[in-house]
């Protein structure tokens, strides 16, 4: 065992004295804990462990691959930016992977050493408390066809929906729904689920997020009893998986999908999925599964309109069952300023309702103004990459294409390193999504900017100045 697995075992990563690499970890740790939370860090950050810090990469272990892989992909771009802040520069963060073995020694957990991603995954299950919940998860009882508000962005979606919620439907199988946050896909997903148990009871609909998908397989497998899973998934009707692009990546679960996916094609029941991106763009999926999930009719839930805005607050007010009056203009203006994402949107509109009700006040362009200053400084400063990109190509007098083009010359990539820079500084953005609007560029590739923009900022007064007008130009 190694030293380092030794210290993981130990639970903590105690640190040497004087270690400065080791210092700055656990501030970036103390900080991890406090910004996700007490129960998230310990379920999925706590075994992070502080290997090694040579001032430009900083290497952590996990002790699966499987933890290693969540890790990466829910919190690379959160420790990127604790880490930046606290050493004060960008830092190359690598995930690594510790003996596994040596954690689920302490566990009381039998596996099977045979299925290679299994056993990494059964240690998360181990340290998971258990629920006994049934397969289907609940429906939220808002999540309804009638509350539902069909505008140009998603009538394909809507369609296609109420078409499987009336009966199977060979054309549409499956039916693959996918879009941005917040823009519908669940509150469809479970429109379905709710008239086909209203209308036709006796097709058995099972729905499910993606997640649970992969944690009932895992307990199947820690149980020894993977009989059971498969039959319950392939005795439905109706088979939903909300949130697909959670088991990118995940090698064993897409393999256990994808057999129960072909045993229900086959038989003719319905499969209902939805994504946060197109078959064709999700990454991590295994092509095989990739082109029948192209089979049947794949529907795209586009962002929303003015006017999509502006109907979905009238039927959230109209369903709201209050006495609050809010004006046609204060709608009128949550939907212009609004725009990003419904949930938000209904949240403003939740928000202002509460409060006008709480003090007895009437709801008015102003106090709207005033309550929601904090939302609406965050959506006045939410400035894209291709607003960026332009930017950066005028200052430099270079043309658009040159920012997500291949060339290297310096005098094109240097601004284009500097616009990367700014993505990363201006926008929410995770560093995978820009080096996807540069070019289709790694993230390695913008870490890799980032840094040399940092660095050159601090040697090179001319660069630096460029840097500072472009964020002041954005920024306002
Ligand atoms: P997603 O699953 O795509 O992230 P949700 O389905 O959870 O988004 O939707 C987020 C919120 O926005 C929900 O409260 C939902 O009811 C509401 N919403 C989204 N689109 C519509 C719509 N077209 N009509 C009514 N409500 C909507
Ligand atoms: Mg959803």
């Amino acid at each position: 065992m190694t030293k380092h697995a030794l210290r993981m075992v130990a639970g903590t990563a105690d640190v040497e004295a004087g270690d400065k690499g080791a210092d700055v970890w656990q501030q970036i740790r103390a900080r991890l804990e406090t910004e996700v939370g007490a129960t998230t860090f310990k379920r999925w950050l706590a075994a992070l462990t502080y290997v090694s810090f040579d001032d430009r990469e900083l290497i952590v272990s996990l002790p699966s691959k499987f933890q290693r892989d969540w890790v990466e992909t829910h919190y690379r771009d959160k420790m990127f930016d604790l880490a930046r802040q606290i050493a004060g520069r960008a830092i190359i963060i690598t995930y690594t992977v510790e003996n596994a073995l040596t954690v689920l020694a302490d566990t009381p957990v039998a596996f099977s050493a045979a299925a290679n991603d299994a056993p990494a995954d059964m240690a998360i299950t181990a340290i998971m408390p258990e629920n006994a919940a049934s397969l289907s998860a609940p429906l939220d009882g808002r999540f309804r066809f009638d509350n539902f508000v069909v505008g140009k962005p998603n009538e394909l979606a809507y369609a296609a929906a109420l078409r499987v919620a009336e009966g199977f439907q060979p054309n549409l199988n499956p039916l693959f729904l996918y879009g941005g946050v917040g823009l519908g896909k669940t509150h469809l997903m479970q429109a379905i689920a709710w008239q086909i148990r209203e209308k036709t009871p006796e097709r058995k609909v099972l729905y499910l997020s993606a997640e649970k998908f992969m944690y009932q397989f895992i307990r199947a497998l820690r149980s020894r009893d993977t009989v059971t899973f498969k039959e319950q998934f392939r005795n439905v009707d109706v088979l939903m998986i909300d949130d697909v692009q959670f088991i990118c990546g995940k090698d064993n679960t897409q393999e256990e999908f994808f057999q129960t996916f072909n045993v229900l094609i086959e038989q003719n029941k319905q499969i209902i999925l939805s994504a946060d991106k197109s078959p064709t763009d999700l990454e991590g999926l295994q092509d095989r599964l990739r082109s029948r999930l192209g089979w049947g009719l794949c529907a795209d839930i586009h962002p929303t309109t003015y006017e999509l805005r502006l109907g979905i607050l009238q039927t959230k007010l109209d369903n709201m069952n209050t006495k609050v009056n809010v004006p046609t203009e204060v709608m009128q203006f949550l939907a212009q300023k609004i725009t990003a994402n419904v949930r938000e949107l209904e949240g403003a509109l939740n928000r202002l309702v509460a409060q006008a009700e709480l003090v007895g006040r009437e709801v008015s362009l102003e106090s709207a103004q005033e309550q929601l200053s904090d939302l609406l400084r965050a959506y006045g400063r939410r400035v894209t990459i291709d607003d960026i990109q332009r930017r950066v190509a005028e200052h430099f007098n270079l043309k658009l294409t040159d920012m997500v083009s291949a060339r290297r010359a310096r005098a094109v990539a240097r601004p284009r390193q500097v616009a990367m820079y700014l993505a990363k500084t201006l926008t929410t953005r995770s560093l995978p999504e820009i080096g996807r609007k540069f070019g289709g560029r790694d993230h390695t590739t913008v870490i890799h900017a980032i840094r040399t923009v940092e660095k050159l900022c601090r040697e090179d007064q001319i660069l630096a100045d460029d840097v500072t007008v472009l964020e002041k130009a954005l920024r306002n």
